[in-house]
């Protein structure tokens, strides 16, 4: 396969870094590739950043057979352009593809189109402190027919889009909401999967949080609704003791790739970590009794997003009185550094474009 560059003939301008906001922006170029039972995935190329026309039958609008992953590139001090496991994304999106009866592609071909189009958009990653360029691929069922079935036809496409940092006014611990009702994901579903079925079946619960004052939904497991699972489209993790403990991975979970390296941060630093069952109620226990001395959500998007209160049924707990702990700022600033190249990637997880 022959990766084919059209360069656009419609640049657009760049916009305003102080005002990016998150995926409000896309870059002037995109990736494209088809796939056809009888031939596989043909065609990728890197052209103008457009709109596509599918027919009001194609699979994916119907039945949602569709994934994506979510990656940044950072622009050093030294104006060399970066990205973060990037391989761990693409293997886990051909994971995301088996779960959903899609094709799989070849990881190496697509990162190296990836670097490619970075190459080609380069002026698009921002340089202000705690920007980035946020990248999404996605993959779509596009055969046109309503018959429920797994498609024969599919479209991977990658989009760019420049973001601000995610505390453009510092580092605020957000205030969390358990629902007592809803859940996001059942053993034996889909949860574990980067796919927007997931993100569509927790919009309810998040908008009843908004109402309610909190910005995230912290997820019980769908059975027992007694185990911590994730909170909003985060990883979650707590200190107790000065121990690290997060959900293990028991199929409702997704894998995130900075969950993965929080874990192997901490244990670095000779904490003791602990991937278990943790329920709600040793959490409250824990915030009463003050051995639960930090909660933060771990994600691409914010990298460490501390938990500065959360509620259950109408009862507020705060932890480490609201405001940023130490392990988190710590993780903050050592997971930053590396993806900005301000310190040694001795976990060999930067790979330069
Ligand atoms: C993407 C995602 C995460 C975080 O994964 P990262 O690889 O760390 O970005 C966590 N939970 C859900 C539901 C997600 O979709």
């Amino acid at each position: 396969m022959e990766l084919v560059l059209t360069p656009s003939k419609n640049l657009k301008p760049l916009p305003e870094p102080t005002t990016l906001g998150f995926g409000r922006y896309f870059s002037d170029h995109m990736f494209n590739m088809e796939f056809k039972e009888e031939l596989g995935w043909i065609n990728p190329r890197i052209e103008e950043y457009q709109p596509f026309t599918l027919d009001p039958s194609t699979l994916v609008f119907h039945y949602s057979q569709t994934i994506f992953e979510g990656m940044k590139a950072y622009r050093t001090k030294e104006n060399r352009i970066q990205l973060f496991r990037p391989m761990d994304n693409f293997i886990r999106m051909n994971k995301s593809a088996r779960s959903l009866c899609m094709p799989e592609f070849d990881s190496g071909f697509v990162l190296n189109a990836l670097k490619e189009l970075l190459k080609t958009d380069q002026k698009w990653v921002p340089g202000l402190e705690g920007t980035s360029l946020y990248i999404r691929p996605t993959m779509i069922a596009t055969e046109n027919t309503l018959g429920v079935k797994v498609s024969n036809e599919y479209k991977f496409f990658i989009i760019l889009s420049p973001v601000s940092s995610y505390y453009v006014e510092g580092f605020n611990p957000i205030k969390i909401w358990v629902s007592p009702q809803y859940v996001r994901a059942v053993p034996g579903g889909v949860g574990e999967v980067k796919t927007g079925g997931n993100y569509a079946a927790s919009l309810y619960a998040g908008e009843l949080a908004h109402k309610k004052g909190f910005s995230q939904v912290l997820w019980l497991d769908g059975i027992e609704h007694r185990y911590i699972e994730e909170v909003g489209s985060m990883n979650i993790f707590f200190v107790i003791n000065d121990e690290i403990i997060t959900p293990k991975l028991v199929g409702s979970i997704l894998p995130g790739i900075t969950r993965d390296s929080v874990l192997k941060l901490t244990k670095s630093w000779g904490m003791k970590v602990f991937e278990r069952q943790i329920s709600l109620e040793e959490v409250v226990k824990s915030v009463q009794d003050g051995s639960l001395t930090e909660m933060f959500g771990s994600g691409t998007a914010a990298a460490i997003s501390p938990v500065g209160e959360f509620c259950v049924e109408n009862e507020s707990y705060k932890v480490n009185k609201g405001l940023l702990g130490p392990v988190s700022n710590r993780l903050f600033q050592t997971l930053t550094d590396i993806q900005y190249g301000r310190t040694t990637d001795s976990f060999n997880w930067i790979e330069p474009v």
